[in-house]
């Protein structure tokens, strides 16, 4: 869905309600504590603009009883925003192919704190993790990039300290890219095993510690950057390349440097995006992801990360 359908068929708080809850429950309403299915509802409508649409649901499961709403338990929780905004922001998200900054979100939706709009928009990036699935197949194309962080004084990071971001994409395919502590061998021949089918073809630069990933997959083909070799026929890493492009200039452009503790978070935003490029319920898969997922809360997101590698 594009804004313009939002606006058409979420604009009012009860489509939005209608629609969320068949995201999260296609199959009907299930208690959130015990499962049950035996559930009554407890309507409001919008009387005016202040008080907004509201529905409860009631489990009828004697030693439950528990009460919840459509967010409960989600991404959404305890947001004060309407569904409509969170809506749209999760279609300019799914549409801004260099990402869309805080601010950006902020004007467009017209947020009063930039607090609430940069909270938002990584509980969105949040719901387009995807963990796990199936391994990379075919031919792969894997190299490693370096992203500069934001200057941050608390932990007095120099402006010219980077982060080495690896990614893997099928040709034709799915993409991944992840933060990694250093370019070594053992990490990057370990990320191919962890992620990359024995069966596939591995395109790599010269970089000497993907030198022994030919005892982890079927074949690696190597093409000699540094000799001004970029394509040797189906031998090259224009496609990984091609995307680290797109990234830089989302990140350049969009979010002008970002902070190394989320970079993680908009790493998943660009792979979502690219997987789901040819996807036409993008819109739909992005709002069930932000259902399915449990709370974020503010504090934990802008708290410490337990462990800081860097
Ligand atoms: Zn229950």
């Amino acid at each position: 869905m594009n804004v313009i359908e939002i606006s058409e068929k979420l604009g009012t708080d009860e489509q939005c309600i209608a629609y969320l809850e068949g995201r999260r429950w296609p199959n009907g309403v299930r208690c959130m504590t015990c499962g049950g299915d035996k559930i009554s509802r407890i309507e409001t409508t919008s009387q005016n603009k202040v008080k907004a649409a509201r529905r409860l649901y009631q489990c009828l499961e004697p030693s439950c009883k528990q009460q919840f709403s459509v967010t409960s338990g989600t991404l959404f929780h305890d947001s004060h925003l309407p569904l409509h905004k969170w809506f749209l922001a999760m279609a300019l998200i799914t549409q801004a192919k260099k990402g869309m900054s805080a601010k950006q979100l902020q004007r467009h939706l017209g947020i009063k704190s930039y607090q609430t709009a940069w909270y938002l928009g990584h509980r969105i990036r949040k719901a387009m993790e995807e963990k796990g699935g199936d391994p990379l197949m075919g031919i792969v194309e894997v190299d490693e990039t370096h992203i500069s962080g934001k200057y941050d004084k608390r932990r007095k990071r120099e402006p010219w300290q980077t982060t080495i971001v690896a990614g893997m994409v099928e040709r034709g395919g799915r993409v991944r890219t992840k933060k990694i502590p250093t370019a070594s061998k053992q990490v990057l021949v370990g990320m191919v095993q962890e992620n990359v089918h024995p069966d596939s073809t591995v395109m790599t630069d010269e970089l000497a510690a993907y030198k022994s990933l030919s005892s982890v997959v079927a074949h690696h083909g190597v093409v000699n950057h540094r000799a001004e070799e970029w394509v040797r026929g189906e031998v090259h890493t224009n496609t990984i390349e091609g995307a680290w492009s797109l990234l830089k200039r989302g990140i350049v452009g969009s979010f002008h440097k970002i902070s190394v503790k989320h970079l993680d978070r908009y790493l998943a935003e660009f792979d979502f995006r690219f997987n789901n490029r040819k996807n036409a319920t993008i819109f739909d898969l992005g709002v069930s992801q932000l259902a399915a997922k449990a709370p974020m809360p503010y504090r934990e997101l802008i708290g410490k990360p337990a462990e800081e590698p860097f």
